[in-house]
């Protein structure tokens, strides 16, 4: 797909960037993007993204400095400055798009309060469908994070085509903080959803059997509310590696591949890196039954991939969904690996969610306890000088 990204607030910014990266480094060409903050320090701090392409908003409000985690002051700057937003886009070139592709953590400020509102403008203005990919705060960072998502979260519903969620807390590693941990959990991020985005681009190595088109990908997300990716790999038996590698990741953690599957055949290959896929860690845990509907797609060395096998793994994907859509199709692409990757789309039940809309639920009860509190403090006490 070609894919337009707008990076919105710090995370949304720094994860656009890297999309970059990896279009560049397998030098494909489905990838375009830019970073809207109200921080200059968030934006001067990107590498991929050229400087034109990076815009600051808010300046007469926040003096570029952002808008901490008032996400109401982030919605109403992105209010006030939609059109320079929807110039910047229009610069950059829309006319071969297949996807807006609006990415954001939804517990700060910028990108919480902005998204939403870009999202019913880019609606408003385009006919291409506008995703957003949102990262969801672990307890931990505070109610406040929580809150804000929640709140951002209930706009999306409504305003975009289909939310896809990467749940921070899921992808953490135990005892380590969210934040010592962002590096590794964005290489996860980018490693799933870059594989997924370019499905259907035309590379070095031609198309695929099945190819999907941004058609299915968009026939997929319709039913709209959110959706939650999963992701494996496998190894396949190459004596030479090659080079550059789609699925060879960006830290320093190569991703190692799970299990060696060797000496099967192509399609049960296939299947069983769909059915980790689907049954592994997903970006948002989930009771996967409730999926509305899914694509299946499958990257790797032209010689490893296989009809059967895709068909295959549609239709155990199919029999686990609460759904009967399945769609799916292959890619070819240089790499020792052969990566499986599922959407489960508008799904039904996710615990994290239902945690942090309680969440949600109990802030807004303290919050407006605590105005009562101060409104109250000073009543009967002493009389004001004047009124
Ligand atoms: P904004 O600049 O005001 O939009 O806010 P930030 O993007 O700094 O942070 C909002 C939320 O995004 C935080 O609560 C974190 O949960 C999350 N976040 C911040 N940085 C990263 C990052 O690099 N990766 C991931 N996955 N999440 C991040």
């Amino acid at each position: 797909m070609r894919v337009f990204f707008i990076g919105y607030g710090q995370a949304g910014g720094k994860i656009v960037d890297m999309f970059l990266a990896m279009d560049k480094k397998i030098q494909g060409n489905s990838f375009r993007g830019i970073a809207v903050n109200t921080a200059r320090t968030d934006l001067m701090g990107l590498k991929h993204i050229e400087m034109k392409d990076r815009l600051l908003i808010g300046q007469t409000v926040v003096k570029g400095h952002g808008v901490g985690t008032d996400n109401v002051t982030g919605a109403k700057i992105a209010a006030d400055e939609i059109d320079t937003i929807i110039n910047a886009i229009d610069m950059r070139g829309t006319h071969d798009i297949d996807a807006f592709i609006v990415v954001a953590g939804l517990g700060g400020g910028t990108g919480s309060g902005g998204t939403p509102v870009l999202c019913r403008h880019l609606k408003r203005i385009y006919r291409e469908p506008v995703y957003v990919l949102g990262m969801i705060p672990a307890p931990e960072e505070g109610k406040l994070y929580s809150y804000n998502a929640a709140r951002s979260l209930a706009t999306l519903v409504k305003e975009a085509d289909n939310t896809f969620i990467f749940d921070n807390s899921a992808w953490k590693s135990e005892g380590e903080s969210v934040k010592a941990g962002y590096d590794t959990l964005n290489d996860e991020l980018v490693r799933r959803f870059g594989v997924l985005f370019r499905a259907g681009e035309v590379g070095k190595l031609g198309v695929g059997e099945m190819v999907v088109d941004s058609s299915e990908f968009i026939n997929t997300l319709r039913g709209g509310g959110i959706s939650t990716v999963g992701y494996a790999v496998s190894e396949v038996s190459t004596k030479s590696k090659p080079k550059k590698s789609l699925f060879s990741g960006f830290g320093k953690k190569k991703e190692e591949a799970e299990s060696s599957l060797t000496g099967e055949d192509k399609s049960a290959k296939i299947i069983g890196v769909i059915r980790r896929a689907m049954l592994g860690r997903l970006t948002l845990p989930c009771d996967y039954t409730t999926a509305e509907r899914a694509l299946v797609l499958v990257a790797g060395p032209p010689n490893e991939l296989d009809r059967k096998g895709v068909e295959k793994s549609k239709s155990w994907v199919e029999e686990n969904i609460a759904g009967v859509e399945v769609r799916g199709g292959d890619y070819p692409v240089e790499s020792s690996y052969i990566a499986g990757v599922v959407i489960l789309a508008s799904i039904g039940n996710a615990p994290r969610i239902t945690e942090l809309l309680e969440i949600a639920k109990e802030t807004k009860k303290d919050v407006l306890v605590s105005q009562e509190r101060r409104s109250t403090m000073f009543e009967d006490a002493v009389d004001p000088l004047f009124e």
